[in-house]
């Protein structure tokens, strides 16, 4: 069987290959190797229930059923713990959400991802604002994703199927029948290459509204408070102690690596309002998350190279989503399954 080629080892490119490998299909996957990726900055964080309309994620609980077992296999596999569960804590940002909740819970399809009964107070006041109260969800958490995507990647590298480069369109031969690159040829290359390949000359029609975002991490004393706490900004305490604060929203920007210094001057205003104890930044990391209008995670074939396949549109969810449509683009281009309504990128053509 000809190998697969995977452009890009982010939460997209690695769930393809997982997914590959599961099924015996050889592949190599090949990755610039740059020291901040969407994927390598984001918090991993995964809740519910977000957003101004206090809504219920679409899905949520399908994605969650299959990405839990898919990351606690790869745990098992490598050895190492990156899935971290943990309740969420939404607080009111105004006087007039607690109406809206009041309703909203009364959902059905929400109810299970509440907690009916939490400790009160729901938050320590010594140490977060919290004029409004908020309630609290089961069934949110966060991925590591720095160190899923390394003990991943040494996995790969020691199969032989990871190596660092950069791939350009004009270092690819496609034609009917396979793929060629540096003298080797592949059945298929799957491009996984976030939000960049919105200017690739193949997919430059894909409607992609890259979102920059800055991520913070800083230390403090939250006296033992693991929970994420959002309340416009959120705050994530990570298994090793330091927290994850972020972050912001950028849909016009010039470069990938800049950021905006009111959105960002923005951020710290909303911390310093949550957080009554002193906190200490000590790196602050900007990146791109790869959305598509209307949230919409593409895959598919290239509509005229049928060589060519592609997963993207991850957006604010990668942790959530990889598993599962990478798995929907596999069982495509292995089994011919349908892609789901909506989902065929090459419908946007
Ligand atoms: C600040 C911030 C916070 C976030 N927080 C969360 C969160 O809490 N929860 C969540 O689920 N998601 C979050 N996200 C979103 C999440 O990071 C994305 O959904 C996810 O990373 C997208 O993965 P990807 O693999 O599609 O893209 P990427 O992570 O961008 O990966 C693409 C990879 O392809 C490589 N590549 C590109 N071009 C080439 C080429 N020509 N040759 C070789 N390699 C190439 C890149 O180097 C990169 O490694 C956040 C994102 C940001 C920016």
């Amino acid at each position: 069987m000809e190998p697969r080629l995977i452009i890009g080892q982010g939460l997209a490119g690695t769930a393809v290959a997982w997914h590959l490998w599961q099924r015996e299909v050889p592949f190599l996957i090949v990755d610039r190797d740059e020291p901040v990726t969407s994927s390598k900055v984001a918090a991993g964080l995964f809740t519910p229930i977000t957003g101004m309309r206090l809504t219920l994620n679409e899905g949520y609980g399908s994605r969650l059923a299959e990405a839990v077992p898919f990351y606690r296999h790869k745990e098992r596999l490598l050895g190492q713990r990156f899935l971290h569960a943990r309740p969420a804590v939404r607080l009111f940002k105004n006087a007039e959400e607690p109406s809206r909740w009041a309703k909203r819970m009364l959902d059905p399809a929400v109810k299970p991802f509440v907690q009916a009964h939490p400790r009160l107070p729901l938050l320590n006041a010594e140490v977060f604002d919290a004029p409004n109260g908020g309630f609290q969800m089961k069934h949110a958490g966060y991925l590591d994703t720095a160190a899923y995507l390394a003990a991943s990647r040494a996995f790969f590298e020691k199969l032989g199927c990871w190596q660092a480069a950069d791939i350009r369109s004009e270092e690819l031969a496609v034609d009917a029948d396979k793929v060629a690159w540096e003298g080797r040829s592949f059945g298929e290359v799957i491009f996984c290459q976030g939000w960049e390949a919105g200017r690739h000359p193949w997919f430059d029609w894909v409607p992609f509204a890259p979102a920059r975002g800055t991520i913070l991490t800083a230390s403090g004393d939250l006296q033992g408070e693991r929970r994420i706490v959002n309340c416009g900004c959120w705050v994530a305490a990570r298994e090793d102690g330091m927290l994850r604060i972020g972050s912001t929203y950028e849909l016009k920007f010039d470069s990938p690596h800049g950021f905006d210094p009111a959105k960002l001057a923005e951020l710290y205003q909303q911390i310093k309002r949550l957080l009554k104890v002193p906190v200490v930044i000590h790196d602050q990391q900007t990146a791109v998350r790869p959305t598509i209008t209307q949230q919409r995670t593409l895959i598919g074939r290239h509509p005229a190279k049928r060589r060519v396949a592609f997963l993207n549109g991850l957006g604010s969810k990668g942790t959530l989503l990889a598993p599962h449509f990478a798995r929907r683009l596999v069982e495509y281009l292995l089994d011919g399954e349908p892609i789901p309504a909506g989902m065929d990128v090459a419908g946007n053509l």
